[in-house]
């Protein structure tokens, strides 16, 4: 006796990531969705159930949940530049199920017990969409590490050069970054890396900042040496110490190769890249200025289409928005040194990323590849893949409703952000978010759907919980 349903999805085209153990990886399957408390229970061709709900996915794709592991919600304490609420909502606005907030931004940082407590009582009150709180690795809180793994960090953030704020200090010395790496490994704690030679970016920055403050000198204080030699340090004391090791926002293919190598020497590393590297370059941060600033800086356009290639390859592992977003008012001024970096792109650049990609191949070939980077992959190498990543039985009923079958015009006027910007106004986009669901329950509903839905009530709208890596 089948059990009773709380929801069918009816009529969409089911995407199942590459690389997942379900028969049907790396396939699209036209299937019906039986959801049951908030869990996948069937796939059927026709599923017949007179009580459930029905929401129509008729020509639509029925997309994984996407898992941001790169945010920066920056609350407590930040919460006028995004905050949890605004955050979680443009997020599922752009697909995501879940987001993993980063340690830094908000005010205190995570950095020890109390201060992931409090990041997650407030999270569960206001986020729409489920979590993982990171914790940070500076040269203060490595006795701490213990209280950041036993309240459930999905890892330890570090920064190798400055980290734009004064209370969370880069590890810019081998030595404590590779006791920190020892460490964290004891913890069983992966440590996520923002690869930038500390020492190079002084240097360079120095000399670009006497010829010039324009975004054009500003670029060149970022040079590409920065963020290899910093990898390679990285990659060497992950490989001495055995830490898990995750590069965050590989902006160039040189890093990727980099990391590829080290994955087939047997170092246990991943890499992550993020849309704006593969949607703009640095002709963009020219031509737009503020809200195409970020670090490392985008790179030049023969840079950005190899990364494509190399994503399709299989190089990239995990793709994260690293959402970063600040008032209008600390990116005005002459001194682009000075303002805020920071790319606002949680909300348009995952359909914006998945419309480019639709542009190269078939969405057989190219949705799947995107599910994996964008979802699967993340769960696996969070340790959330009994939960999380991919539609399968048993698995939570996490998803968003894709249109791909016309295009428009991104409008930051549409964006749900604290502050209505980013770098993508104005592109054409055929990829479309009709609604997300997590664990059964809308997070999202397109205003303007089809067939005149209602929008989801406060009280029914899902109400964010703790992920935890799998012991
Ligand atoms: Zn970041």
């Amino acid at each position: 006796m089948a059990e009773k349903l709380d929801l069918v999805v009816r009529g969409g085209t089911v995407v199942f990531p590459v690389d997942s153990p379900e028969a049907p990886a790396g396939r699209l399957m036209r299937t019906d969705v039986g959801i049951a408390e908030g869990k996948v229970v069937r796939f059927e061709p026709t599923i017949k159930d007179a009580t459930a709900e029905v929401v129509d996915a008729e020509g639509m794709y029925v997309f994984p949940g996407i898992l941001d592991a790169h945010v920066h919600f920056n609350e407590p304490g930040r919460a006028d530049w995004e905050g949890l609420a605004t955050g979680s909502a443009a997020l599922a606005a752009g697909g995501g199920a879940a987001f993993f907030d980063m340690p830094l931004n908000s005010l205190p940082p995570v950095l020890d017990g109390a201060s992931f407590a409090e990041k997650r009582a407030l999270a569960e009150r206001l986020s729409v969409l489920d979590f993982a709180l990171w914790g940070g690795l500076v040269p203060g809180n490595l006795d701490r590490l213990d209280e950041l793994a036993d309240a459930g960090a999905i890892g330890l953030k570090a920064f190798l050069c400055d980290s734009g704020v004064p209370e969370f200090q880069a590890i810019a010395d081998e030595r404590t970054l590779r006791e920190g790496m020892r460490r964290a490994a004891a913890h069983g704690l992966l440590v996520a890396v923002h690869a930038e030679d500390d020492l190079t970016v002084r240097k360079a920055t120095e000399a670009a900042r006497r010829r010039g403050s324009d975004p054009h000198w500003w670029l060149k204080s970022r040079p590409l040496e920065a963020e290899l030699l910093a990898i390679d340090r990285a990659l060497e004391l992950a490989d001495e110490t055995g830490c898990a090791l995750h590069v965050v926002h590989v902006s160039s293919p040189e890093g990727l190769a980099r990391i590829v190598d080290a994955q087939e020497e047997g170092v246990d590393v991943t890499a992550e890249t993020c849309p704006h590297y593969l949607l703009l370059s640095d002709a963009d941060v020219l031509r737009l200025g503020a809200v195409a600033k970020c670090a490392p800086p985008l790179r030049d356009e023969g840079r950005r289409r190899d990364l494509w290639r190399r994503l399709f390859a299989g190089e990239v592992d995990t793709l994260g928005s690293d959402h970063s977003p600040a008032p209008p008012s600390t990116k005005e001024g002459d001194d682009f040194f000075a303002v805020w970096g920071g790319i606002s792109g949680c909300q348009h650049g995952f359909p914006l990323l998945l419309s480019e990609a639709l542009e190269t191949g078939e969405p057989a070939t190219v949705l799947p590849r995107l599910a994996a980077l964008l979802a699967a992959n993340v769960a696996r190498r969070f340790r959330l893949d009994e939960t999380k990543g991919r539609l399968a039985v048993g698995l939570d009923a996490d998803f968003s409703l894709l249109r791909i079958d016309r295009e428009e015009t991104l409008d930051n006027a549409d964006l749900l952000y604290r502050h209505r910007q980013g770098p993508y106004h104005g592109r054409r986009c055929r990829v479309q978010v009709q609604r997300t669901v997590v664990r059964g329950r809308t997070a999202y509903l397109r205003q303007a759907a089809a067939g005149g839905a209602e929008p989801p009530s406060n009280a029914d709208r899902p109400r964010g919980q703790l992920l935890r890596p799998q012991s």
